[in-house]
Formats: structure tokens, sequence, C-alpha cells
């Protein structure tokens, strides 16, 4: 038997299972302390209600004769893909419904999207990263080169012309930074991106979060991108969808690599490997794009938006230098006190009862560096930064 030896190259995943640990033993020798979690990457706020009773609605349905719905069409309900098609068509974005496949979230699509590539391609991974492009990547033999993120570039890393690319891994609002790209800048990517004949792979999870109308939400804002990008969205943090799971991702018609057609390609593998989405989730999907469901959604983000705004505001306030935030659900802080990351992990954890998340954890610039996020109540993250602002002020 020969097994995938390249899983043996993955490094073992200990960042969140460590931050279990340490907090679990601190909460032991110290039960009446308050500990507050600023470093869960999932929401906090439960599905919109108008998205729960869709939800109902069509698990009722399931269980009648008239209503039951067996295996669903191949990219996913019209309904729901008309739905997203109109959200895009919101901030100007138009595609082809064909364009559009409903997936069972953003994780499994980046990860299988890998299926319609050789082994043998040129890949540019940012660092730190959102592991899972990484991961991926190093289960199928393929050889990285990292693109540094760092505080030079804002942690927003350009193209080198020099630097061969076939596949490009982008995410902004980016995981774990916060920082988010502007039209020139993912111009200058697709620009590269088209020159290479590569393919961008852009993660677009937290676009929901963009609130400034000059940044763009999505990768085809941007001239040439439908020739060169493959996008993929999520609702869990734009509808708190972490448990109930649905996403989306598009593969324009136009976008063709060495004689193929990806989007032909994406639906021949999805029918190969995937089913669908439950008709239920599918429902409640498409009630979170109605006009009620979208106004329910803002005002969950408004919350987590708020915390972010009390994060930068204690941050600002200490001098601590930081990105994100703004545009997006995650601050990345510089380590106070030339602290590395797990330094001040431990500092914030034991002083201030604060967890967050050491950024070393996302790869080797991230050393020194810290992820804290908004996804708490608004009392407990202003708590949570009085206390940050008495032990570092
Ligand atoms: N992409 C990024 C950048 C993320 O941070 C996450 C989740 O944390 C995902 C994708 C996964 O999203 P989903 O829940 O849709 O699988």
């Amino acid at each position: 038997m020969k097994m995938n030896h390249y899983y043996a190259d993955l490094e073992e995943s200990y960042l969140f299972s460590t931050i279990a640990k340490k907090v679990e033993d601190y909460q032991t020798g110290h039960p009446d302390s308050k500990i507050i979690r600023m470093g869960i990457g999932d929401v906090t706020l439960p599905l919109p209600e108008v998205v729960v009773s869709a939800f109902q609605a069509a698990v009722l349905e399931q269980g009648t004769k008239a209503g039951f719905h067996g295996y669903g069409p191949e990219q996913g309900y019209a309904f729901l893909r008309e739905a997203v098609r109109n959200y895009y068509m919101s901030y100007g974005v138009e595609l082809e419904m064909e364009d559009i496949f409903i997936s069972d979230g953003a994780k499994s699509d980046v990860g299988n999207i890998l299926d319609l590539f050789d082994r043998d391609n040129q890949v540019l991974i940012p660092d730190p990263v959102y592991p899972v492009y990484r991961d991926t990547n190093l289960m199928a033999g393929r050889e990285i080169v990292y693109l540094d993120a760092n505080m030079e570039n804002g942690f927003l890393p350009l193209p080198d012309r020099r630097q061969r690319a076939d596949l490009i891994y982008l995410c902004s609002p980016n995981n774990p930074t916060g920082a988010v790209y502007n039209r020139a800048q993912l111009q200058d990517w697709v620009d590269y991106a088209r020159e290479q004949e590569a393919v961008i792979l852009f993660d677009a999870a937290y676009e929901a979060f963009v609130s400034d109308p000059a940044l763009p939400r999505s990768i085809y804002e941007i001239e040439g991108a439908r020739e060169c990008a493959v996008e993929f969205c999520s609702l869990s943090k734009t509808a708190g969808f972490t448990g109930t799971r649905c996403g989306y991702t598009v593969v324009p018609h136009e976008l063709n690599r060495g004689g193929f057609s990806l989007r032909k390609l994406w639906l021949r593998r999805q029918t190969t490997k995937f089913n669908g989405v439950s008709y239920p989730v599918q429902k409640a999907a498409a009630a979170v794009f109605s006009l009620e469901g979208l106004a329910a959604c803002r005002a969950h983000i408004d919350v987590y938006r708020k915390n972010a705004g009390t994060i930068v505001e204690t941050l600002n306030n200490l001098g601590i230098w930081h990105v994100g935030g703004v545009n997006s659900p995650y601050i990345w802080m510089k380590c106070p006190r030339g602290m590395d990351s797990w330094a001040f992990f431990d500092d914030l954890l034991e002083r201030a009862n604060v967890v967050g998340t050491p950024g070393a954890g996302f790869g080797k610039n991230g050393e020194g560096f810290f992820r804290l996020t908004a996804f708490n109540t608004n009392a407990n993250t202003e708590e949570a930064m009085q206390r940050l602002w008495e032990i570092y002020a």
C-alpha cells in the first residue's frame, strides 16, 4: 500500500488546541477569573429570524408529498443562484447564472478547486495566511512560494514581476490580518495574473464587512478579472452560517487555461464528487438575500463592526501598530513591548484574562503579531479593551 506521503509534509496544527489548553489550565487555576475570548474566528450572533423562518418552512415542505425535494440541480437551485447574481449586481458586477456554483462553504471549494490543476504548477501564497491554502497544496505535493506580508507593505503583498506564477491565492479582507486591497492593488494582481496566464483564487469570505465604497468587495470589480480569477464566497460570516453551511463559488465563462474552460471543468468535478447543498439550507440562504435578510445581516455585522471600532480606538490610544478592523472583523496588532506572539498571549491571558490568537500560528511573518477578532458582544469587547488599556498604557 502506498499512501499519499505528502501528508507527512504537513505540520501538525497545534494553534487552537494549544490555546484551548492554556485557557483551560488558567481557568482551572483561577476559577473566579472572567476570561474574555477575542481569538475565535466564529460568529457569535444567531441566524436572523427571517432566515430561520425560511429554513423551517423548507424543512416542513420536505415532509409533504407536494413539497418534497430530492437531489437538486447540480449547481444549486435557480432561486439561490439568481439571488446571488442579484447581490453581485447590487454592487455593479454582472455574472451569468451558470458562473455561480452553490456549495457547503468556502473551505471545501478552496480545497477542492485544486482537483483542476496539475501538481506541477507554481503556487504563490501570502504569509501570514489562512492555513487551508497552504495545507491543501502541501497535501497535493505542490511546492509553495510564499509572498511576504509585513509592516512595510501593510500586510498586502504586491506582485514581483520576476516571480513566475500559475496559481495565486489572495484573500481580501484578509484573515488573519484584516488588511484590504484597494482597486489599484488588485488591478496590479489581475494584470500580473494575465501576463503570467495564471489563475487568481480570490477568497471573498469577508466581503460583507467592507463598508468603504471605494474598496472592492469582489475581484470582478477589477477590469480583466473574469479572464483570470475564481472567487470563493461564504455565508458563514455574512449571515452566521458557520454551523448551517452554505457558500458560493464563481467561475466565469471567460476563464480558460491550457485549452480548458475552468467553468466546465469545475462543473464536471462537482457533478462527479458533490451532490449539492440541502434544499432547506438553500432556502435559508436565499432568505439572506431578501431585503429583510440583508437588513438583518447588516445589523449583526454592525455589532461586530462596533467591536472592531472599539479595538482599533484602544490600539490607537495605546500607540500600538495595527492593520484591519475597519473593513474587516479582524485586527492584526504588533505585540507591545517587543514581546513575541506567544509571550504576549500568555501576558494577556494572565494579566487581562483576555484571549487572542498568536500571529506566529499563521506563518513565519506572523511572529511578533497578534490577531484579535470582533466576534463578541459589545459589552465584552469594551471590557476587554478597558483591561488592555489599564495594563499596557
Ligand atoms: N476563507 C477564509 C479566509 C476564512 O477565514 C474562512 C473561515 O474562517 C473560510 C474561508 C471558511 O468559510 P466557510 O465557513 O464558508 O467554509
